[in-house]
């Protein structure tokens, strides 16, 4: 087992997470956070306001500040129909999939959901930090019966993770929850993802592109499809002023795209 050293919920109020109804990913996973840090005594590393990219990089900044494993709390959504519970892992990393093959087991047990285990998948947080960092999927957020069992169960899944870990302190600690009721019922704000489409890899436009992103502060990620390649450039609101200037780029430089409202679970 290793020691946890620090415990966040993905996403802020500015880069929300996903949301259906009363629910929003960035509250609940921040609450559960807190828990599980309390019942570790990990450091539990409060939501910044900074943007996407902002964010996923303050995350890591403040991860990377003491050596030792990281998680990273976040809620999926797909369809509304797809459910269960899952956990990523830096794909090679040996102690990082035993440690989240065990906790996408323990939470679906207590919560009764579908079990999809360890996965491997290009995400920021697990890649660009130096120690063992899981990304925890609770469960599905747009599936009403998976989030019909983990509000009765917030505590028990609370336990769950923090068990995964050596500096758990046990079923025996008398402190009590402190966030009672982490669900807020504000309107959603949609984001919006903005995709340049379809490059031959190795094109001149599309190294330009990721230059122009990086240079930027813009995350983005990489769709293949055959020989072609699509970037996805995430996420921005409705009027956001690098959205525009991104799209006079893509315009200037007569490259095709297209936006996308966008929902689905992304890290
Ligand atoms: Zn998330």
């Amino acid at each position: 087992m290793v020691k946890l050293e620090s415990v966040h919920g993905g996403h802020n109020n500015v880069a929300v997470g996903v949301r259906k109804g009363n629910y929003k990913e960035e509250v609940l996973a921040d609450a559960l956070a807190k828990r599980v840090a309390e019942l570790t005594g990990a450091r539990y590393i409060k939501q910044d306001s900074g943007d996407v990219n902002q964010n996923l990089a303050y995350f890591v900044r403040e991860m990377d500040k003491k050596r030792g494993a990281n998680l990273s709390i976040h809620f999926n959504a797909f369809n509304n129909s797809a459910n269960g519970t899952e956990s990523y892992s830096y794909d090679g990393d040996d102690v990082g999939e035993k440690l989240s093959i065990n906790m996408s087991k323990k939470v679906s047990d207590v919560l009764g959901t579908f079990n999809r285990g360890n996965k491997n998948a290009p995400l920021y947080v697990i890649d660009r930090s130096i120690d063992v960092t899981t990304l925890l999927e609770v469960c599905f957020l747009d599936n009403d019966s998976d989030m019909e069992k983990f509000m009765a169960k917030r505590e028990e899944v609370a336990h769950a993770i923090a068990s995964c870990y050596e500096n758990y302190k046990g079923n025996n600690t008398t402190e009590k929850p402190k966030e009672k009721s982490p669900v807020v019922n504000e309107p959603y704000k949609p984001r919006q993802e903005v995709r340049a489409f379809w490059f031959p890899k190795g094109h001149k436009k599309l190294a330009e592109l990721k230059k122009y992103c990086n240079d930027n502060k813009i995350y983005f990620t990489e769709s293949f499809v055959a020989n072609q390649v699509r970037v996805n450039m995430k996420w921005f609101s409705q009027n956001s002023p690098s959205k525009m200037k991104l799209i006079e780029y893509l315009e200037k430089n007569n490259i095709n795209y297209d936006m996308k409202l966008e929902f689905y679970e992304n890290v």
